[in-house]
């Protein structure tokens, strides 16, 4: 028997957040984000999920491509990051790839392919990020360049620094940035701006194609979309696996990090650092054991937690515990963690069990 440390992957709620996410784009189209095996969530599971809903799907590297479409994905594949080498242009060629081209150096090795002027390609435009894409200046000479070798790119693509904060300058910048470009380079290339807090915010922005990634897995990107009813698609859950009462003043776990204000009922729970939970949480942090929260209390080892249970007579050996999913939302917890829920999703790791359901069980 494996432990009981568990992903859980709720593709009914995934199916409705595409459903919500459909509605949203309002005639849009819609590229699914599976990078990083969807987020943790499984991409070949979330794509055979996906596939009704969506136009397109979008990954960040060649590999994460080729092993989809060897998994029987046959839906448009574009690969964010672009070719690294011409090993990659040979694979976006031969699988049938959408390919980001962000630079001019990305062109010279498109150049050594001869089949390489069928492809679909998206530019990418560093409208403010400063992270990827191609300067809005050099934009023209990107396109003649393609042009001169027989390429002919179909979208215009770039991505938003503070969508999460819609009051940020930064936003109007790269809006302006954006709406420029547009203009200039003529209505033959399709837009593609919105991410998740684009989409869930409703932010007034051109794009032809939206890129939702975090809000499919029920993650709430912002603040500011926390009255969409996205559902939370995964849960981590363990178990617990030991009790035992403490005396007034003793403390619990490394360092002594909590110590017992009044006789304590501890619960320690199957799941640690090495399973993906955060190190850094601190005593309180909520642990939803079978139908209320608890307080972890003591340090987050490699592969248990303590809590403290005192106040829930009805815990036992075996009592289920949920560390993040429905009852502890993950931005919640992200947050007390000074992190983020896509760290929290992407970072997992092999030794959790995932297991894919459609209805909601073990609630
Ligand atoms: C990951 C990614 C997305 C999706 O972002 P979410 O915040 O998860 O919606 C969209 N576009 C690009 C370029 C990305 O890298």
């Amino acid at each position: 028997m494996p432990r009981p440390t568990q992903i859980t992957i709720n593709l009914s709620a995934l199916s409705q957040n595409a459903a919500l996410t459909r509605t949203l784009a309002a005639g849009r189209k819609v590229m699914a984000t599976v990078k990083a095996d969807a987020y943790g969530h499984g991409a070949r599971q979330v794509c055979d999920v996906l596939t009704p809903w969506v136009d397109a799907f979008a990954v960040a590297i060649t590999e994460e491509a080729v092993a989809l479409r060897d998994a029987g994905v046959s839906k448009p594949i574009l690969v964010l990051e672009g070719p690294f080498d011409r090993e990659d242009v040979e694979q976006i060629t031969r699988y049938n790839l959408w390919s980001v081209i962000h630079s001019l150096h990305q062109v010279s090795l498109l150049n050594g392919s001869r089949q390489a002027n069928s492809l679909t390609l998206w530019l990418k435009v560093d409208t403010g990020m400063h992270r990827l894409g191609i300067a809005p200046d050099r934009l023209p000479e990107l396109v003649a360049t393609l042009a001169n070798e027989g390429h002919h790119p179909v979208t215009l693509m770039s991505h938003l620094a503070f969508a999460e904060q819609p009051e940020s300058s930064v936003n109007q910048q790269q809006n302006t940035c954006w709406n420029d470009l547009l203009a200039g380079l003529g209505p033959y290339l399709a837009s593609s701006l919105m991410n998740s807090a684009a989409i869930t915010q409703q932010l007034a922005l051109a794009n032809d194609w939206l890129r939702p990634g975090y809000m499919l897995y029920g993650g709430q990107p912002s603040v500011h979309s926390r009255t969409l009813p996205l559902q939370p698609v995964m849960r981590l859950t363990s178990q617990v696996m030991a009790l035992r009462r403490i005396p007034r003043g003793d403390s619990v776990g490394y360092g002594g990090r909590w110590v017992a204000q009044r006789d304590s009922q501890i619960a320690t729970i199957a799941v640690g650092y090495a399973d993906g939970y955060p190190r850094n949480l601190g005593n309180g942090t909520p642990v939803w054991i079978a139908d209320r929260e608890c307080p972890l209390v003591g340090r987050v080892s490699m592969d248990m937690i303590t809590v403290d249970v005192t106040d829930h007579p009805h815990v036992h050996i075996g009592s289920e515990a949920e560390l993040w999913g429905e009852h502890v939302a993950i931005d919640r917890l992200a947050e007390l963690a000074d992190t983020i829920g896509y760290e929290l999703m992407a970072r997992l790791p092999q030794r959790v069990i995932r297991r894919w359901h459609y209805t909601t069980e073990n609630t």
